[in-house]
């Protein structure tokens, strides 16, 4: 079995924001569908602390949330240059209108009531838009270097067989740039969302990739909740 075949399951985690119930779970549902990890928030400041935790692909982003509005929390995050892509959420004429007033760029909107595979369709033409097709990356880091095109990693000379769980959580924390990622980033990177009650299973992946890594390994611990690869550069 090749270990690192399974990754590709999933398209990204999608945020939805999304404060009526029904409505979330429509979207929920016919996203995952398609392959997207999906993680909800009813209320624009959860969105803002939720996009900047597990750095979603996309954000489905209704205008009209109690408090903090959609418009707000998008422009709240272009204010600190997160250009994450924004599929907007609109029920009424002058909401098209602020949205459109906003010079969004790649971002694009749907309105109530809106069929959930137009939507689906939006979210896809957004990414499109956003980023075209990734360019595989060989990432190095201490005496690790991963190639996203072969999938393959080498730990000082040798070959090293990872899972697809192990090569996805490796290639997130090399990715970072030497931030510290938190355990539920992580999760959304390695399986397309986050799962509060199983953190832990995250220490365990990390645990044996560690393990098969050896003395390369180059996995920081941050204060018992993050980790970090410090020195991760782009070759
Ligand atoms: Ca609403």
């Amino acid at each position: 079995m090749d270990p690192v075949q399974a990754e590709d399951g999933t398209r990204g985690l999608v945020l939805v924001v999304e404060d009526e119930p029904a409505i979330a779970d429509v979207q929920r549902r016919y996203l995952t569908q398609e392959g997207f990890g999906v993680h909800v928030e009813r209320d624009g400041d959860g969105a803002l602390d939720a996009v900047r935790r597990l750095r979603p692909v996309a954000v489905v982003l209704d205008v009209g949330l109690p408090g903090r509005d959609g418009v707000s929390v998008c422009r709240a995050l272009r204010a600190e240059d997160d250009w994450t892509p924004v599929v907007f959420v609109t029920a009424r004429d002058d909401e098209v209108d602020r949205v459109l007033g906003l010079e969004l760029g790649a971002d694009d909107y749907v309105t109530k009531p809106f069929s959930p595979r137009e939507l689906v369709a939006r979210v896809k033409a957004v990414l499109r838009r956003h980023d075209g097709p990734p360019v595989p990356a060989v990432l190095e880091a201490g005496g690790v270097r991963l190639d996203e095109g072969a999938r393959t990693v080498v730990a000082g000379s040798d070959p090293v067989a990872l899972t697809a769980t192990e090569f996805a959580l490796l290639r997130a924390l090399m990715k970072a740039g030497g931030r510290a990622v938190e355990r539920t980033e992580l999760m959304a990177s390695a399986w397309g969302q986050a799962d509060y009650t199983g953190s832990r299973t995250v220490d365990v992946h990390v645990a044996q990739l560690r393990a098969k890594l050896g003395e390369h390994s180059p996995i920081e611990t941050v204060r018992g909740v993050c980790y970090r690869v410090p020195t991760a550069a782009r070759a």
